[in-house]
């Protein structure tokens, strides 16, 4: 993976503490090539690696993070503004029903949007009209009305005398019915050709010129890969669209697509479409979508932990009083605090380089063991945090009855602590680096 790839190639830069041109060449070529796997095409993968490279070279440098996980940062940030940030939301009509125009290839998954769509709206309070104006193929009406059924929404159809066999008069006449019908959203399904064709375009045009929608929907097969961009081009130029529902993402795709189109056209992502059910819909997330297309979600997990949890000032602090030895219980309870907000300790250790002997003697943490020692210490008194020497028996035992704890329990967090503070002021001396967890750099 992606992933794999860059922890690699970065193996021999831990500690070096800044970006070079080199490591971000190095890096740079990763992601372009998972941004071709991830089938983004050419034009789009330029665009994106540049502006990657600009921000690169222009960052400040993070404490948290190596010069890898720095620049799968950015790129993963410049990635998530460029698919859209936060989703905009469907644009409705200020008076009058609102017309949602569905465009896009045969196959592409315009009809079952049309229900996807409109059951979602049903449950949202609204009164959605699906209105068929796909007359190309023999079944398309049969196959919006079942979907309806499905969805819960009514369906307009064309009958003897509203527009049999011309798909302009039957969105017409179904717009006009759900002014009448007080429908307050029209979802218009309209014809797709495997290929795009100037007469399906046409009549796309024509519809669009009928109903005058607020919003049309270009539906992608995130399947169809590099020429999504192409498909993209022809329907801006055609119809046009003011939004895209990227289709069947529960396939393999990474969906390099929507970084193409997105690139392309400059028009968001509204929907992702993610099975053959009704209910297999969701508004379009771009920081998930970031994840697929980079295929790295663990790797950004991590560093999103990591730059929570990571205080630079903390740290320094922690790493002088480790120097002077005044490392004490209270600094050891933040730390604790740090790395229970870094989430489960093993799997992020798991995730780091170089974490191996950290994690074996942080095996057996857990977080009620935290709640324990958290316990323990908020027990003692501040003369006590700050030197442990002074507990003697008499004042282990109040401690232990403070904290619901017992005495053997107390007298392990003492062991454990002396035993952590020893190994933490070794490496503040020039050990074996732990860079990566706070407080441990
Ligand atoms: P249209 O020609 O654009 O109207 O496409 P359809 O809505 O008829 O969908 C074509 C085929 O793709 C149908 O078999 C759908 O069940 C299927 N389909 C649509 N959306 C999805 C999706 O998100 N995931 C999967 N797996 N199949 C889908
Ligand atoms: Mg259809």
């Amino acid at each position: 993976t992606l992933s794999d790839r860059i922890t690699d190639s970065f193996k021999n830069l831990k500690g070096k503490g800044r970006l070079t041109d080199a490591d971000i060449d190095t890096t740079i070529g990763e992601i372009r090539r998972a941004l071709l796997d991830a089938d983004v095409a050419l034009p789009a993968v330029r665009a994106f690696t540049s502006q990657v490279r600009e921000k690169a070279r222009g960052a400040e440098l993070s404490a948290a993070l190596n010069p890898g996980q720095q620049i799968i940062k950015i790129v993963n940030d410049e990635l998530i503004q460029i698919l859209g940030g936060s989703t905009r939301e469907l644009h409705f009509a200020k008076s009058g029903p609102t017309v949602i125009m569905l465009a896009g290839l045969q196959g592409a998954g315009k009809t079952t949007l049309a229900g996807k769509l409109g059951k979602w709206l049903r449950e949202a309070g609204h009164t959605p009209l699906l209105v068929a104006s796909d007359l190309q193929r023999p079944n398309a009406v049969m196959q919006l009305q079942v979907i309806g059924e499905q969805a819960g929404v009514p369906v307009w159809a064309p009958e003897p005398g509203n527009g049999v066999g011309n798909p302009v008069e039957v969105a017409r006449s179904g717009l006009a019915t759900a002014k009448s019908r007080l429908h307050d959203v029209v979802i218009v399904d309209t014809a797709g050709r495997l290929g795009v064709d100037e007469e399906m375009m046409q009549q796309a045009i024509d519809i669009r010129d009928a109903v005058n929608p607020d919003e049309i929907l270009f539906v992608l097969d995130a399947m169809i890969g590099q020429d999504a961009v192409h498909t993209a081009e022809a329907f801006r130029d055609g119809v046009g669209f003011t939004g895209v529902v990227l289709s069947k993402l529960d396939g393999d795709a990474r969906g390099g697509a929507a970084l193409s189109v997105r690139t392309v056209t400059g028009v968001p992502v509204l929907f992702a479409s993610t099975g053959e059910k009704l209910g297999d819909f969701e508004r379009f997330h771009a920081d998930r979508m970031a994840s697929r297309i980079l295929d790295m979600g663990d790797v950004l997990t991590l560093i999103e932990q990591a730059e929570k949890a990571f205080d630079e000032g903390e740290v320094e602090k922690m790493a002088e009083k480790l120097g002077r030895g005044e490392f004490t219980l209270d600094d050891f309870l933040k730390q604790l605090g740090q790395l229970r907000r870094m989430g489960s300790m093993k799997k992020m250790l798991g995730m780091l380089p170089g974490m191996g002997q950290l994690r074996d003697q942080l095996d057996n943490f857990d977080d009620r063991e935290v709640d324990r020692i958290e316990a323990i210490v908020r027990s003692m008194t501040p003369a006590e945090r700050a030197n442990v020497k002074i507990l003697n028996g008499s004042r282990r035992s109040r401690i232990a009855r403070g904290s619901g704890t017992t005495v053997t329990e107390v007298n392990g967090l003492v062991e454990r602590f002396l035993q952590a503070k020893t190994m933490m002021e070794s490496m503040a001396r020039g050990g074996p680096s732990m860079g990566g967890v706070p407080g441990m750099g």
